[in-house]
């Protein structure tokens, strides 16, 4: 209890010093100045401050960022509801709730009302990415029955899915298209056939540090180590699912200091532009 209430306090302290570093047009400015080459990591830009909580999801002990309207983030772009997670001290199976595989690597999805061009050509283009490098097929559904992606437009500056993997029913993926390209709705659509952030690696810290003196309590969960994970193949630091070394002023206290490093201190930035072979590797290990 004692520690619940003390994340409490941290993080309205934080939030109450952090409104204005969270303003979009200022994190893309600084993203714009410190490289220009350097892509936006993935990220559900929350309007308020929450609680942390402990959950278990897909069988796994996670920490969840409780924000608006009965919405749980986990990891960083991943929107959850409440039955999509149990806490521990529940007895229900709803933890392994989703995570399944789509039926012969077919997704079936729909867009969601007032979808621009701009993104619906992202989306195609995403979808031509998994078609051409993983022999996934796309079914452009009407009505909503069955499992399938609703494609839909936020004007908040976020990229997220709300399942690792097929949730079964109705799943989104949301994309502000004015801060996010189609390599980051290619790592979108990742998530919503099951992969996860490679950073989350359980044998990552052979290859990584985490600077965790860095970052912000409330994204500190989108680098955390999923132990129960089963790793495929090696570190790919050329992962569509791995975020860059640097991270945005809302996710760390100084953007001159990176986030993850390799070993040896060098810095990489994040490659949204194809599936890269430990992806492949992973989802054909997967499917
Ligand atoms: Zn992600």
């Amino acid at each position: 209890m004692k520690k619940i209430n003390f994340r409490k306090m941290v993080l309205l302290a934080i939030f109450s010093m952090t409104v204005f570093a969270c303003d979009k047009n200022e994190v893309q400015e600084e993203d714009i100045s410190e490289n220009v080459n350097s892509v936006t990591d993935e990220i559900y830009n929350t309007k308020s401050s929450g609680n942390l909580i402990d959950a278990i999801y897909l069988g796994r002990n996670v920490t969840l960022l409780e924000v608006e309207n009965g919405k749980y983030l986990y990891d960083g772009d991943v929107l959850l509801e409440r039955n999509d997670f149990s806490i521990p001290v529940e007895e229900s199976n709803r933890g392994v709730y989703g995570g399944g595989n789509w039926p012969n690597r077919n997704v079936r999805w729909k867009y969601a009302s007032g979808v621009s061009q701009d993104l619906k050509n992202k989306w195609t283009s995403a979808m031509n990415t998994w078609s051409s490098q993983l022999n996934f097929s796309f079914t452009q559904i009407s009505g909503s029955s069955g499992d399938y992606i609703l494609v839909q437009q936020n004007s908040s500056g976020s990229a997220y899915s709300t399942s690792i993997g097929r949730k079964g029913g109705q799943q989104i993926i949301s994309v502000d298209p004015r801060y996010y390209g189609s390599g980051n709705v290619v790592h979108e659509i990742g998530h919503a056939v099951g992969l996860i952030h490679e950073q989350k690696r359980p044998d990552r810290d052979n290859y990584i540090i985490v600077n965790y003196s860095n970052i912000r309590p409330n994204w500190t969960s989108q680098y955390d180590k999923c132990s129960s994970c089963t790793p495929n193949g090696t570190f790919d630091y050329s992962s569509i699912m791995l975020y860059g070394s640097r991270a945005s002023s809302s996710v760390v206290y100084n953007t001159s200091i990176p986030a993850m490093t390799r070993k040896d201190g060098s810095i990489w930035n994040a490659q949204r532009s194809y599936l890269s072979t430990g992806d492949k590797a992973a989802i054909n290990a997967k499917y």
